[in-house]
Order: structure tokens, then C-alpha cells, then sequence
């Protein structure tokens, strides 16, 4: 039973996201600072937030090459570019948010690599003609020279270079932005499981499981920023598909004399790999096992593992055969048909924001502007 105090101070609210993730935290900023008057609440289940904003590989990415072609095919030339569009806005609202705290962001640049040849190389001109009007220059350029400069394997053939795209440190952004939220007045509630959702024609209630007890809390509005867990809280009739993706990681102890810096995509995005100091991120290997990485589970399994440590040793990093694995991860991502975020209710007093289809960090600030903008309606 909860006091008229609890209820009155603790448990009532005017908007509860769900979700400590970069959508949830950067939604919760955003009702905040538009509407200082609202209490806004962030029920996070963990103790601190371990979904994919906290296990990805802190690319500030636009897309590659290969990722824009497909896309044209996939959503049109319109719709990609507009992606493109929403990517850059949320990345430079972000770094605005995000200008006093130190992110760890650095714009190195960010490279596809080529094995072979592949279709999307003789669409250069058609994809930097589409994305001109946004970058005001040529995005993508050929520049072989840096496959030896960066010290990756002469089985190379080729390499796109971008200087529009970042890297940064995935864990202090999120508690950056954590920090900022409560500042601007936000309520942050750590290991607090929302179970349950009922909703009423003045509110909705909320069960929420904690380590102690279950408590009910009350909100105005709530919105699900759960990522590919949304469909155990919302009905799956009322959503567009979310597929998840679990996303392996590697990362290798510090290296001596380490060459690569900087962002770089492989095989049409399913690997991706990065220089973090004097170490070297990779990630990927879903295209291995499509099926079996369809999973919101956070193991790694010794097959991709495996083929991460080889691609490291002899794509990645050849001159460098005393490299050691430090840590290995894993996390989920939600993927969408369309490959657009999507936001919208589900119900009179619910909205869910979810579908950054694995490139997050970039578009989620924007992504939490739509949310608030449904909010308010
Ligand atoms: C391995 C990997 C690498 C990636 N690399 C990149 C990259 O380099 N660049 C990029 O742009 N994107 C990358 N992504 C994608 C990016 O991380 C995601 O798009 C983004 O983090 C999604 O954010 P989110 O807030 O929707 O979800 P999440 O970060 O998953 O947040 C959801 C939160 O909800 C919490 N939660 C779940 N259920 C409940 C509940 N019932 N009650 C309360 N809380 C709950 C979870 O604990 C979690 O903290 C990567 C993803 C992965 C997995």
C-alpha cells in the first residue's frame, strides 16, 4: 500500500520514460527542459543501463557506401538521404547537449573496407551527388593510400574514406548524459523493472519490480524506450516488426605502434571495427548466423568469436601477432523492415521509440525530439 506522501511526492508523474538507453535518457531531457513544469521519471531495470547504448562500438556514423546504396534500393533516394539527414541533425544536437562534458568524441574520419569488388564501388557518383546538398562536398572518396598507412592486410583492394564521422567513448556519453538529465530535473530510478503496463482513461499505471518490493507508479504519459524488449510491455498488434540483433564485440589489450585511427565498416556494415586508444574495437558477425543472433540474449558465442580473432589477426591488424583479446561483449539491437526509427503511440498515453537499426548514437537525439514532439500533442 502506498502513503498519501509516497503516492503524492514519489509515485506520480507527468511523464515516465522507460528505459535508461541513449532514446530513454535523451527523451527525458528533452520533456524536461521543454516543459520544466512536468515531473519526468526514468525507470531504468539494471542498475545501470545495459542495453546496446552502453555495448556498442561509439561510432558516430552516417553510413558507409555500401549502407547508402542498399539503402536507396531498400527506402528510395529521398527517404535515404533523409536518413542521412536525421543522422547529422541528431549528432550535432547531441554534441551541443553533450558540449560540457568530455564524450571522448574525435573526428578521425571513417573508412569502408573492400576485399573484393563489390556493387555499390561503381555508385560513388550516384550516392555522393544524393548526400551533396547535405555535406556540401563529395562524402565518400577513394583513397587507397591509407589501406597501408592504417597497417591493414594487402588483401585490401579498396578503401572509402569519410571525413563526416566520429568515435566516442559509448560509456562516458551515457553517463554524460545521465548527469545532464538529472540536472535539468529529471527523477532517475535505477534497478527498477517495469513488469507491467495498465491504462486508464486518465493515467497509466505502472508495475514496477525492484530488488525490495513492487510498487505502482503513476504516469500522465509513458513512453517505452526498451529498444527490442519493447513487445514484453506493449502488445505486438499494436507495433510495427522489431527484430532484434545481437551484436559481438572484441577488444584487444593495448597495442605497441598501433597505425589505425579512426571508424571502419566492412562486408556492408556487419563488421565494423575502430582504433580506441591504443587498442582496436571490432564487432560483428551477425550475417554468420542470422537466425541464431536473432536473440535479445547477451552471451557470445565461441563461432563469431572466433571469426572476430581472425578477421583482427589477418584483415586488421597482420603486423601485430602478439595482440591479445581483453574483453568480449554483447548486445542487442532492434531492427525494423524500413530501416527508420520508428515513433508513435500505441495507445492514447503511450508512445514507443525504437528501430535505430545498429547506428543509434548519431540518430537518437533526434529520435528523442519526435518522441516529444508526440508527447506534446
Ligand atoms: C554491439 C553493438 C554495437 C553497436 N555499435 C554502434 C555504433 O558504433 N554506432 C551506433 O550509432 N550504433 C551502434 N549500435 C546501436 C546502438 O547502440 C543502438 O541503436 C542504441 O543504443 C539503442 O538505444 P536504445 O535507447 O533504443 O536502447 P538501449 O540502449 O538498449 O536501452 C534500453 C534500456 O532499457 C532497459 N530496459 C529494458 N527493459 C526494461 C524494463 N522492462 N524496465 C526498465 N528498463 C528496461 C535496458 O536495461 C536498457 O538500458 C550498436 C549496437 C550494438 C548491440
Amino acid at each position: 500500500m502506498r502513503s498519501f506522501w509516497e503516492h503524492e511526492s514519489w509515485l506520480t508523474y507527468d511523464v515516465v520514460i522507460i528505459g535508461g538507453g541513449i532514446i530513454g535518457v535523451n527523451t527525458a531531457i528533452e520533456c524536461a527542459t521543454r516543459h520544466p513544469e512536468w515531473r519526468v521519471l526514468l525507470l531504468e531495470r539494471n542498475l545501470l543501463p545495459t542495453g546496446a547504448s552502453t555495448r556498442n562500438a561509439g561510432f558516430a556514423c552516417m553510413g558507409s557506401l555500401s549502407e547508402i546504396a542498399s539503402d536507396i534500393d531498400l527506402m528510395g533516394s529521398d527517404a535515404a538521404r533523409n536518413l542521412v539527414q536525421q543522422r547529422l541533425d541528431g549528432l550535432t544536437l547531441l554534441r551541443e547537449r553533450c558540449s560540457g562534458y568530455d564524450v571522448g568524441y574525435t573526428e578521425d574520419g571513417g573508412s569502408e573496407i573492400f576485399l573484393e569488388d563489390h556493387p555499390s564501388l561503381s555508385r560513388l557518383e550516384e550516392v555522393n551527388d544524393l548526400l551533396a546538398p547535405i555535406f556540401g562536398c563529395a562524402a565518400f572518396t577513394q583513397r587507397n593510400d591509407l589501406i597501408a598507412a592504417y597497417g591493414l592486410s594487402p588483401s585490401v583492394t579498396t578503401l572509402m574514406f569519410t571525413p563526416f564521422e566520429g568515435t566516442l567513448h559509448s560509456g562516458k556519453l551515457i553517463a554524460a548524459l545521465w548527469d545532464l538529465a538529472s540536472r535539468v530535473g529529471v527523477h532517475i530510478r535505477t534497478g527498477a523493472e517495469v513488469v507491467t503496463m495498465r491504462e486508464t482513461h486518465t493515467s497509466v499505471e505502472l508495475n514496477v519490480r525492484t530488488a525490495y518490493q513492487d510498487i505502482l507508479v503513476t504516469a500522465g504519459q509513458t513512453v517505452v524506450a526498451t529498444n527490442a524488449m519493447i513487445p514484453s510491455l506493449v502488445p505486438a498488434t499494436t507495433l510495427p516488426e522489431i527484430l532484434p540483433g545481437r551484436g559481438q564485440v572484441v577488444i584487444t589489450k593495448p597495442l605497441t605502434n598501433l597505425k589505425l585511427k579512426g571508424s571502419f565498416h566492412a562486408d556492408e556494415g556487419y563488421y565494423y571495427f575502430r582504433s580506441v586508444g591504443n587498442r582496436v574495437l571490432l564487432g560483428g558477425g551477425r550475417n554468420l548466423d542470422f537466425e541464431g543472433e536473432r536473440t535479445t540474449s547477451h552471451q557470445t558465442t565461441e563461432h563469431i568469436q572466433l571469426v572476430l580473432e581472425n578477421m583482427l589477426r589477418s584483415v586488421i591488424l597482420p603486423n601485430h601477432p602478439e595482440l591479445e583479446i581483453e574483453h568480449r561483449w554483447a548486445g542487442t539491437m532492434a531492427f525494423t523492415a524500413t530501416k527508420q526509427p520508428y515513433v508513435g503511440n500505441v495507445s492514447p498515453r503511450c508512445v514507443v521509440a525504437f528501430g535505430c537499426n545498429g547506428m543509434g548514437v548519431a540518430i537518437s537525439s533526434n529520435v528523442a525530439v519526435q518522441c516529444a514532439n508526440v508527447l506534446m500533442c
